[in-house]
């Protein structure tokens, strides 16, 4: 894991609720990313605990010394109050190793990119490296029709809900989707509840190899709410949860942490 220290170069409000943070540092020339169109780092925001938060990394311009971070201007939270606030020369640390799950079979008939407003960023820069004729539709999850954002090289669906209902809008749209004929991939970031409900659609209705799909909790609806419900049965399951690290092939361990989770309720 680097850490890359950096300072806001500019801020511009690039829709109602997401705020483009552009950050700037002789280290970021040499950011270690993945390339991958959907790669994130950890954003260290300043404060005696040094809070720290996963962001995409929606534009790197290594010569310039540049990276680019949309930010979900919601309601609390420690990033989100950051962003409104910052100013040109406020400093934050990156760290990170390479990252990022977008990675479709290169003969893929189709391809379908789901997610709410945090998946925006990824979206917009994976449809920016899409060719014209690459078949990708969008379903996307935003809070108002001004949430939209121009996107290139794919078809649409805008789907409004507030973030409270951004997860099971999601879940839904993703199901009733369905899965079109021939060999297509699905990625689909977002609500943790949704994502983790659509990663067992794709793997135990559709019967998907993992090669297919890739599924990425982006944020959790009421966090302190779950962080209190899965303390309070912590004890009972950290034996299991720890156990379940053995299991070698990823979709397999989902499958064990889905199923722990469900048995206590979380
Ligand atoms: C790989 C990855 C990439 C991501 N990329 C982006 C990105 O590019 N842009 C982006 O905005 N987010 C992105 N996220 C999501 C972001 O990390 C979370 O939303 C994070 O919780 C925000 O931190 P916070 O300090 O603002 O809020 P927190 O302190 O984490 O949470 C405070 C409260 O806000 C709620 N909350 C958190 N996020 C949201 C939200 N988006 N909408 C409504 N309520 C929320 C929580 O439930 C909690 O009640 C990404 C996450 C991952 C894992």
């Amino acid at each position: 894991m680097t850490a890359y220290n950096a300072t806001v170069l500019r801020t511009v409000r690039i829709t109602p609720r997401m705020l483009r943070v552009t950050l700037v540092g002789d280290e970021l020339r040499d950011y270690q990313g993945s390339g991958l169109p959907d790669e994130s780092c950890r954003v260290i925001f300043p404060g005696p605990d040094e809070p720290r938060r996963v962001y995409t990394i929606r534009r790197r311009d290594p010569a310039a010394g540049e990276i680019d971070i949309d930010f979900v201007l919601h309601e609390g939270g420690v990033a989100a109050t950051w962003a409104v606030g910052a100013q040109p020369g406020d400093a934050v640390v990156l760290s990170g190793s390479p990252a990022g799950k977008y990675s479709p079979p290169p003969d893929a008939a189709w391809q379908l990119l789901a997610g709410d407003a945090t998946a925006l960023p990824a979206i917009g820069r994976i449809a920016e490296g899409l060719a014209p004729d690459a078949r990708a539709h969008v379903i996307c999850v935003v809070e108002h029709e001004e949430d939209r954002q121009s996107l290139p090289n794919v078809t649409v669906d805008w789907l409004p809900a507030t973030p409270d209902a951004a997860g099971p809008a999601l879940a839904a749209a993703v199901l009733a989707y369905g899965c079109p004929p021939g060999d297509g991939y699905f990625w689909v970031a977002g609500e943790m509840a949704a994502a983790r409900d659509l990663r067992r659609h794709f793997r135990h209705t559709l019967n998907l190899p993992a090669a297919q799909y890739a599924t990425v909790g982006y944020w959790r609806h009421n966090a302190e709410e779950w962080e209190a419900r899965y303390s309070a049965v912590a004890p009972t399951i950290t034996t299991r949860l720890e156990s379940a690290e053995s299991i070698a092939d990823d979709e397999e361990y989902f499958d064990a942490i889905d199923d722990i989770h469900a048995e206590v309720g979380l």
